[in-house]
């Protein structure tokens, strides 16, 4: 598989132009440098500006042709008493022609690889040079320069935010305990503890449980009064296993003190809130410039755990095509134009067997604000390790506001997911008084 595949990347770079990456390079990294932004954007407005000269002046003809088309219609109409109407559908279409989508032009530049076979650079992405360059001249940090502090909390299954469901039971107290062996014989018959409960143990001291609130058969009177004490009561056991220690403690505390659980050290881990590291602190600054001042901005930055190394770095571009989100962007980039092609990465990347060949193996992502469905699907069929986002989305949020996409028990990947969240000092004060 792997031979062939490497036959075809041979024939398909044998077919493709020689690319000249240095100059792409030098080009990529203007968007952060304001002397070459300018130098860039002026050439290539040169270009532009002679191409759309001639065609401003042919398309300010057809604009005069078809008002004095439309102006006689409209006489001709106000003539057969239907100006009225001529003039509402027209005043219609012009609002259903200004509504429409932003057509591409034909020398406009896409952020789809698709529409921009060179993967040319446009305002708002961003490489793994520009990031090199960010580092040699020294990035202002983000949480350094401000006196708030921030971690990540991790978005997890509601599971192990909330109790188990209960079920109520009633519970006898065993008169003769050496009876209990034989009392467990005559409840069992009546109701047997099922595999679904093992995570129970049905005696406690001198207490057992006998069966549902509203179970239907309850024990004989006589027998009843020979094993047990004349009063019961009620008491609540966990459905489920408890999946955390702390559940653990408030179900043995509060209700069933018998209760079987193991700690699994790797879940409690994940529940945790991580500190952020000093790479996580220049990837938001990173961000952040790449929003350029706009907080509403949607950006994503795709990293390579093993190397620490971003790889590329995205706006949103769904005001020129519904379905360019940054995520979608950043992974379409990674996939076409990043270095892994160009610097022949991908072919390290593929040789690294253990990982297989899954684009975002091994990477994370950092997204100014939480995917929506689409792009979470994406992250999750390219095999992403860890997501990190800094602001949700209340309506369309699928990894942790709308869905938890990524708890999904039937999906075939499993990755980590966090959301930046301001450490509140009072808090940690509280606690530590
Ligand atoms: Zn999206």
């Amino acid at each position: 598989m792997e031979a062939k595949l490497a036959e075809f990347r041979k024939s398909h770079a044998q077919k493709q132009p020689s690319i000249n990456w240095r100059t792409s390079v030098s080009r990529l990294t203007s968007i952060f440098s304001n002397s070459s932004k300018q130098s860039f954007e002026t050439n290539v407005k040169k270009d532009e500006d002679e191409s759309e000269e001639s065609v401003s002046v042919i398309n300010w003809q057809i604009i005069l042709i078809k008002f004095f088309v439309w102006l006689t219609l409209f006489i001709i109409f106000i003539r057969i008493e239907f100006g009225a109407v001529y003039f509402i559908i027209s005043l219609l279409y012009i609002i259903w022609s200004s509504l429409s989508a932003h057509r591409r032009r034909s020398n406009e530049l896409s952020a789809y690889s698709v529409f921009n076979p060179n993967c040319e650079k446009i305002q708002g992405t961003f490489s793994a040079e520009d990031y090199d360059r960010q580092l040699r001249r020294g990035v202002k940090r983000l949480c350094n320069s401000s006196v708030i502090k921030y971690h990540w909390r991790p978005i997890v299954d509601d599971d192990y935010l909330r109790l188990p469901n209960f079920q109520s039971m009633i519970v006898a107290h065993i008169k003769d305990r050496r009876l209990t062996p034989e009392i467990i014989s005559v409840i069992n018959n009546i109701y047997p503890w099922t595999t679904s409960l093992k995570h129970i143990r049905r005696i406690h001291n001198s207490d057992i449980l006998l069966y549902p609130l509203n179970f239907q058969q309850p024990l004989e009177q006589d027998l009843f009064e020979k094993y047990f004490d004349n009063e019961t009561k009620i008491m609540n056991i966990p459905e489920n296993p408890c999946l955390l220690k702390w559940q653990y403690d408030k179900c043995i505390k509060e209700h069933w003190s018998n209760i079987i659980f193991r700690e699994n050290k790797i879940v409690e881990q994940s529940q945790l809130k991580k500190d952020l590291t000093e790479n996580d602190e220049i990837i938001l600054d990173l961000l952040k410039k790449i929003q350029d001042n706009d907080q509403d901005s949607r950006c994503a930055i795709i990293v390579d755990n093993e190397q620490q190394i971003p790889l590329v770095g995205t706006r949103d571009y769904r005001h020129e095509h519904p379905l360019q989100h940054s995520t979608m962007v950043a992974i379409d980039l990674l996939a076409a134009n990043s270095i892994y092609s160009k610097e022949n990465f991908l072919e390290k990347f593929l040789e690294k067997k253990e990982k297989k060949a899954y684009l975002l193996n091994g990477c994370s992502i950092y997204l100014t604000h939480e995917p929506c469905i689409m792009c979470a699907m994406a992250l999750l069929h390219s095999r992403i390790s860890n997501v990190y986002y800094l602001k949700e989305n209340q309506h369309v949020g699928a990894l942790g506001s709308k869905y938890k996409l990524h708890t999904l028990k039937k999906t075939n990947h499993r990755f980590t997911v966090y959301q930046l969240e301001q450490i509140n000092l009072t808090d940690n004060l509280n606690t530590s008084e």
